[in-house]
């Protein structure tokens, strides 16, 4: 099997083959058409599997075969009054180091397209993060104590969909995807509050509200990678994502 058989954006296609993939991995050829079918999931990922590509190569070239109004409002250019990033992606990411690879591994797959990717984490200044920010953000990717500050306190970042879209109809089919990585390392670090806290603020209904339309009108497509499926994992599954989720172990 390769790429090319899945029904991926041409520029994703060249983005994959300019950063030299040429045969998916086993978590990629199984991840990719169930991201791009819709489904939310909860996937078994060690680190080197290809995990990254796995989310990102299909989420991506979702959103580039969207219209070119897709990316997420950009400030006005010249001012320097309040400015709410409204990403199309979020990637939680439990270190720095893992958060900035995420973060390379996104600015290979935007290449050429309209899609602006962006990182944040703790123990870095904030101003160069928001500065970055205000330069327009379509995928975030960050730890979670960085990205709730961002979002409770400063005011800088939001999860809500697209408020301000002046196309109703666009922002209708726009969802947001929310990518949990390291799902159980994030867990063992204490960060469940803050992982739920975004889950919740990016549009999440705890369970019995979602699944009932889980699909592509449906606000948000959550995945989430861990390299166990222990209980509290499962409990979180099962909190936020579609009651039809798929599972990959
Ligand atoms: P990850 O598990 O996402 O950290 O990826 C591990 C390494 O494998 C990274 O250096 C990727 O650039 C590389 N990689 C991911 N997918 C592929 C692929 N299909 N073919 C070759 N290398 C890949």
């Amino acid at each position: 099997e390769r790429f090319e058989e899945a029904p991926l954006h041409p520029v994703m296609l060249r983005n994959v083959k300019l950063a030299g993939y040429e045969i998916p991995t086993p978590i990629q050829r199984y991840c990719i058409p169930a991201i791009l079918d819709g489904h939310d999931l909860l996937s078994c990922a060690q680190t080197g599997s290809g995990k990254t590509a796995a989310f990102l190569v299909p989420i991506l070239s979702k959103l580039m075969g969207k219209a070119s109004s897709l990316a997420a409002p950009r400030p006005v250019p010249g001012s320097t009054g309040p400015y709410v990033a409204q990403p199309l992606v979020l990637v939680v990411a439990p270190t720095r180091e893992l958060a900035t690879q995420i973060f390379d591994e996104s600015r290979r797959f935007c290449y050429r397209s309209k899609l602006r990717p962006c990182v944040v984490y703790g123990g870095a200044d904030t101003v160069t993060q928001r500065m970055e920010l205000r330069k327009g953000c379509d995928v975030i990717v960050g730890t979670p104590g960085r990205l709730t500050d961002f979002i409770e306190r400063g005011r800088v970042l939001s999860l809500k969909r697209l408020k301000h879209v002046s196309f109703p109809l666009i922002a209708r089919c726009l969802k947001l995807f929310v990518v949990i990585d390291e799902a159980d390392e994030m867990l063992d670090m204490g960060f469940e509050p803050q992982v739920r806290r975004l889950l919740q603020s990016s549009g999440g209904l705890v369970s019995a509200n979602r699944g009932l339309d889980a699909n592509e009108d449906d606000d948000q497509q959550v995945l989430m990678f861990s390299a166990t499926f222990q209980k509290p994992i499962r409990k979180l599954a099962r909190d936020f994502l579609s009651d039809d989720f798929i599972q990959i172990k």
